[in-house]
């Protein structure tokens, strides 16, 4: 998804993910199974090298970063097929 100028936008929060944000619609999770757990935030101490949320910030959607609540897995992964380390 991307906004006028091209960024990359958020899905969910229709925030450029460029900007040094965090996603205010990011706070919880629904898995495909329908349940539904809090965010892990960014850890990291500089912005997301993916969707550029600031350190203790919680990723866009389809972050490459976003870890799994659930299983500690790659959030994208699991949204999208489930998790497979449980
Ligand atoms: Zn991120
Ligand atoms: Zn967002
Ligand atoms: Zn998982």
């Amino acid at each position: 998804m991307k906004d006028k100028q091209g960024k990359a936008v958020c899905g969910l929060c229709g925030l450029a993910m460029v900007d040094f944000t965090d996603c205010p619609a990011g706070r919880t999770v629904v898995f495909p199974d329908g349940s539904e757990l809090p965010v892990i935030p960014w850890d990291g101490t500089v912005p997301c090298p993916d969707c550029a949320v600031v350190p203790g910030g919680y990723h866009h959607q389809h972050c490459d970063r976003g870890v799994c609540p659930k299983c500690g897995g790659q959030l994208m992964i699991c949204l999208a097929i489930g998790c497979q380390e449980e």
